[in-house]
């Protein structure tokens, strides 16, 4: 580490900018924002600066810097682009004892000026020791697309409860698991959404609870094709937060490495050998783990309401009176076509996309081949690496020309995926592993000619 982190109060401080342009405003408008007295020292001044001068908000001193500027500051920024008075004002500072940071100057600066994400009263600040300041503000980007631009508003909520939480719950283990459920509940739920009225309710709630446990709640979330950067934000956010993920075995394990150290996480997938878990004792499984009031997470391949089985452990939960959230994921269709860079519908090509399953659905339902085959758009095909050339005869059969384009997605997105070309009359004739997408119609010719790259995807682990 070759720099020490920390937050400093300036309520009420001195501190000393030197230079008057645009990027000496930017770097006084934060020392403003935390409450310093600032004195600007440069001979002409950025028009914002000139009208804060002009409203009493700044103190100016017409330069150059002399060292009686810097006595008694609580720090110092230089932000002037001449650099013979760059050090010279960097010197006088240090001279005084004041920190100092000279901008875009590491080796002449006492202080690193950090990138800051700004939710008040949580700061995050981001710095890479000088290495590279693009690279701090990218990962200020991405802290920003983690942190809901409300969380500020959770923290202060938070910060008016500190008390009155102490009081009410005085064991710290249960205060703990108090804050913990305030932190990722219904309350955070309510307050990160702009919904005050349920946050409040949801906090009365938790505080007349007490340390004991509340109802659980189920989340049906989409785990997408494999690569976890597929995943949506809410996802990601629900399994830092579960207590229980309920995975099944198609479910990446990159993924599967986001969730919270130490959730338990039950698999109910077919194992090798094994048979998978009958559906009734999924449901009745998560059904049993939310009254315990765990927080669960239902992590399902793709997208849970396309081909997941999803709508019945809705009905089970719902006849039972669980809470219940959908999160949508990125269903194979949608990765594998965008993995082998086939555009699924195309002015030219088709204008219609169907998803269907290659095995006959429970009840004896057969599949409407001669229906299917009528169509002239692309056909997702889930579940069919073993069935193939079957799925393929009957569209011939059924009048779909063999020379329709097709394309065999194997493991999109995930390691070993693999991107076949070809036509429905040859489909089947190699042998296909799975998970495997077929897509079928015109826009397979447009696939990515594969065997040759690899996986895009598997790259990023
Ligand atoms: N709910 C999932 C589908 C589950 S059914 C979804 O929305 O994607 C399982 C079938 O999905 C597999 O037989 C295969 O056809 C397809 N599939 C899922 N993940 C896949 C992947 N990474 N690559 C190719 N096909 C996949």
């Amino acid at each position: 580490m070759d720099a020490y982190p920390l937050f400093l109060k300036l309520a009420g401080r001195a501190a000393v900018v030197v230079g008057g342009n645009a990027v000496a405003a930017r770097k006084l408008e934060l020392l403003r924002r935390a409450g310093a007295n600032v004195t600007v020292i440069a001979e002409r001044l950025h028009p914002a600066l000139a009208a804060a001068v002009e409203a009493g908000e700044l103190c100016h001193r017409p330069g150059p810097p002399e060292l009686a500027h810097f006595h008694g500051a609580a720090l110092a920024v230089v932000a002037v682009e001449e650099e013979a008075l760059a050090r010279r004002a960097a010197a006088l500072a240090q001279t005084a004892g004041v920190p100092v940071n000279v901008v875009d100057r590491p080796e002449l600066s006492s202080f690193i000026a950090p990138a800051v994400v700004d939710r008040s009263p949580v700061l995050v600040a981001i710095s890479t020791g000088g290495a590279s300041p693009l690279l701090a503000r990218e990962i200020r980007l991405a802290i920003e697309r983690l942190l809901p631009a409300a969380l500020g508003r959770l923290a202060h909520l938070a910060r008016q409860f500190r008390s009155a939480a102490k009081a009410a719950i005085p064991n710290t283990a249960a205060r703990r698991r108090f804050w913990e459920r305030f932190l990722s509940g219904a309350v955070a739920e309510g307050v990160l959404k702009g919904d005050e009225t349920r946050a409040r309710a949801a906090l009365l709630a938790l505080v007349n609870r007490g340390a004991s446990a509340g109802p659980g709640m189920v989340y049906l979330v989409g785990a997408g094709p494999g690569d976890p950067e597929l995943l949506t934000l809410r996802a990601h956010r629900l399994l830092h937060e579960a207590d229980v993920i309920v995975h099944d075995r198609l479910v990446d394990a990159r993924v599967l490495e986001l969730a919270r150290r130490d959730a338990e996480r039950i698999s109910v997938g077919k194992a090798e050998g094994r048979q998978p878990w009958p559906q009734e004792e999924i449901n009745a499984l998560l059904v049993g783990l939310a009254r315990e009031g765990k927080r669960v997470v239902r992590l399902k391949g793709g997208d849970p309401f396309v081909f997941g089985r999803g709508g019945e452990e809705l009905e089970a939960l719902r006849a039972r009176g669980i809470a219940i959230e959908v999160v949508p994921g990125i269903t194979a269709a949608l990765g594998c076509a965008a993995a082998a860079q086939i555009p699924l519908t195309h002015r030219a090509l088709s204008s219609s996309l169907t998803l269907l399953s290659a095995r006959p659905g429970t009840g004896g339902r057969g599949i409407d081949w001669a229906g299917l085959a009528r169509l002239e758009g692309t056909l997702a095909v889930y579940m069919g690496a073993g069935e193939a050339a079957h799925a393929a005869r009957e569209l011939i059969r059924h009048g779909r020309d063999p020379s329709t384009p097709a394309a065999v997605i194997e493991n999109g997105t995930r390691d070993g995926e693999r991107v076949r070309r070809s036509t429905l009359g040859r489909l089947g004739r190699e042998p296909i592993a799975a998970p495997a997408l077929i897509l079928v119609g015109e826009v397979a010719a447009l696939a990515r000619a594969d065997d040759v790259a690899a996986a895009p995807f598997a790259a990023s682990a």
